[in-house]
């Protein structure tokens, strides 16, 4: 009996990692450090205007004070960005950072990616990619899925327990689809569900959406994916409902990958939160969603020497417009999940996830989007649709987690400036300095925030 309690009490503690974990908190102990940033240019996207000669104060994790007489704590470290601007950090709205597929082996069949790289493996490229994505100043990521068997949950939990320093992960667990999911399964790969499955939940009832949100949301997603209408028989408007109403539940919003014009309309009529792709939708379908404030998660892919058509780049850019004309809340995203030998600079230099993220730039500017509504979509608009205001996370503003980034030049005026990222700061940490990055001190041999952080 007496083993038994023992037993039940050692679970009842790692069930509720509160009451292990105090004493060591969810924040690191010991005097919070602070540190004072002069910002030459300071930009406010929700307005697209800019400050000079600003002052933030940081004190540990989060945001203290802004303004231009911000007086400077005395002890503060001073970080000096006078001749920079200085912009709160981007979003990726739909990327998978656990997903890299290649011409070699797999010819750039993703299905086979799935049966030759290992969830683990998967789990370790995708701390890879989002250090790079933290350098190009992505400070926020939804990760929608095509992750394995949960990497993407796992890679939030490292970042948050303080494994590794990282962007936000906003991820989505399997994504949850009908019969088939994504793809056209063989009946041997469907009976036996073992290969290819773990990427995809099936639910074609009621009760299997109940359950399949809850399962996700028991491994860690903040974010429920659905695949709305990859086979004909997709999701209904009562359906689509449903998911959003039992994500709730679960303090999450809903995404759905969209590729036709009536799973958009059903989309739009049950009121999604992000519709991820949607590039079958009319003028009008823009109307209705900026009507119903849904976010576009468009993943507008470029022309490029290593991705992408002249064409296809103009099909996305007159979607993107047409969405931007009709007051649209439009997300900078990409889908950014492949890799090939061309990616390289003229200098013979890789180009990194975080350079290939923000090179999806070049459909914005085809659409003849202004910078300062493409900063909008980096960044105001991509947190309400990751939906991290509620966390106070975002904007540069007092309370707020200090997640700040600093470019060279204006980007009001060149929205390329982007490009060239030189300061991260990642929850009051200074990530990269000087263009050059310093993790040093931000890994770590344990979880220092505490075990128990999803
Ligand atoms: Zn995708």
């Amino acid at each position: 009996m007496l083993k038994r309690v023992i037993v039940a009490t050692a679970l009842l503690s790692l069930a509720s990692p509160g009451l292990h974990a105090q004493g060591r908190g969810g924040q690191p102990s010991g005097p919070q450090k602070t540190t004072a940033i002069r910002a030459g240019r300071l930009i406010d996207p929700e307005t697209g205007t800019a400050a000079t000669n600003q002052i933030i104060v940081t004190e540990g994790q989060r945001i203290r004070d802004v303004g231009p007489n911000v007086p400077i704590p005395p002890g503060a470290e001073v970080i000096d960005l006078s001749r920079m601007t200085v912009l709160p950090g981007f979003v990726d709205t739909h990327t998978h950072e656990a997903m890299t597929y290649k011409e070699v082996p797999e010819n750039n069949v993703y299905y086979y990616t799935y049966v030759a790289d290992s969830t683990a493996l998967r789990a370790i490229q995708a701390a890879s990619n989002t250090l790079q994505s933290l350098s190009a100043g992505f400070t926020v990521i939804c990760d929608v899925g095509n992750n394995g068997l949960y990497a993407d949950t796992a890679l939030r939990a490292a970042i948050e327990q303080g494994w590794i320093p990282g962007p936000t992960i906003i991820p989505s667990g399997l994504i949850i689809g009908t019969t088939g999911g994504q793809f056209n399964p063989t009946p041997e790969m469907y009976k036996s569900h073992n290969i290819v499955y773990p990427e995809y939940l099936e639910a074609n009832s009621r009760d299997e959406i109940v359950k399949a949100v809850r399962e996700n949301l028991l491994f860690g997603a903040k974010v429920i994916k659905i695949c709305l209408d990859c086979k004909p028989w997709g999701y209904s408007v009562d359906d689509i409902k449903l998911f959003i109403s039992e994500a709730a539940r679960g303090g999450a919003k809903v995404n759905a990958h969209v590729q036709t014009r009536d799973g958009a309309q059903r989309a739009i009529d049950a009121g999604l939160h992000v519709i991820s792709h949607g590039q079958q939708m009319t003028p009008e379908q823009h109307a209705q969603m900026a009507q119903k404030s849904i976010y576009l998660a468009s993943t507008d892919t470029p022309f490029t020497p290593y991705r992408g058509s002249a064409q296809g780049q103009k099909r996305a850019a007159d979607q993107l417009r047409s969405a931007w004309e009709k007051g649209v809340p439009i997300t900078f995203s990409t889908d950014m999940d492949y890799w090939n030998e061309k990616m390289k600079k003229a200098n013979g230099e890789w180009l990194d996830r975080g350079e290939l993220t923000i090179n999806f730039l070049l459909t914005w500017k085809a659409a003849g989007i202004p910078p300062k509504d493409i900063l909008k979509a980096l960044t105001i608009t991509g947190y309400k649709a990751a939906d991290v205001l509620k966390d106070q996370r975002g904007p540069i503003k007092a309370g707020f987690y200090a997640d700040i980034i600093a470019v060279q030049g204006d980007p009001l005026q060149d929205i390329d400036a982007v490009r060239n990222v030189q300061f991260v700061m990642k929850n009051g940490e200074v990530f990269k300095k000087n263009g050059v990055i310093t993790i040093d001190k931000l890994l770590h041999p344990g979880p220092v925030n505490g075990f128990g952080r999803r």
